[in-house]
C-alpha cells in the first residue's frame, strides 16, 4: 500500500491540533505507520522546502517551521497521496473547503496547520529526509 508523508506544523502543534488531524486521517481508513514530535532545524527545513527556495518568502516559511515542534506522521493506505491531499484541502486555508483540515481549523496561508506530500516522489523523499531510508516500504 502507497505511504504518505503528513507533518502537523509548528502552529497546528502550538494550538493542540495534532490529535484533531490524527482522528480525520484515522476516521477515513489510513494506518499510521510512523510518528515523531520533534523540533527541525534549519537545514532540514530549508531541504523540506527545496523547492520553494526561490519564493519571496522562503526565509518566512523556514522561520516558521523551525518555530517549535512538529509532528511528523507517515500514514499509509489505498491512493494514500491523494487521499490526504484531499482530507488536507487547499493550500490557502480561504479557498479550502469546509471539512478539510485547513478548511476547518485555519485562516492564513503562512500557517496552514498541515502539511501533506504532493506525489509519491515527494512522499518518498519526505519520509527519507524524516525518518530515513528503513521506514520507507
Ligand atoms: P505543503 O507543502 O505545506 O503541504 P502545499 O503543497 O499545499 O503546502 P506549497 O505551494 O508547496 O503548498 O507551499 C508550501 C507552504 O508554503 C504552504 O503550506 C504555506 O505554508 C507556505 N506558503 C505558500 N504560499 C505562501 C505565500 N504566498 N505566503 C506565505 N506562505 C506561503
Amino acid at each position: 500500500q502507497e505511504q504518505t508523508f503528513v507533518m502537523v506544523k509548528p502552529d497546528g502543534v502550538r494550538r493542540g491540533l495534532v490529535g484533531a488531524v490524527i482522528v480525520r486521517f484515522e476516521q477515513k481508513g489510513f494506518k499510521l505507520a510512523a510518528i515523531e514530535l520533534r523540533t527541525i532545524d534549519r537545514a532540514l527545513a530549508e531541504r523540506h522546502y527545496g523547492d520553494l527556495r526561490t519564493k519571496p518568502f522562503f526565509s518566512e516559511l523556514v522561520d516558521y517551521l523551525t518555530s517549535g515542534p512538529v509532528c511528523a506522521m507517515i500514514w499509509q493506505g489505498e491512493h494514500a497521496v491523494e487521499n490526504a491531499r484531499s482530507l488536507i484541502g487547499k493550500t490557502n486555508p480561504a479557498e479550502a473547503s469546509p471539512g478539510t483540515i485547513r478548511g476547518d481549523f485555519a485562516m492564513d496561508i503562512a500557517g496552514n496547520i498541515v502539511h501533506g506530500s504532493d506525489s509519491a516522489a515527494s512522499a518518498a523523499r519526505e519520509i527519507e529526509l524524516f525518518f530515513g531510508r528503513h521506514a520507507a516500504s
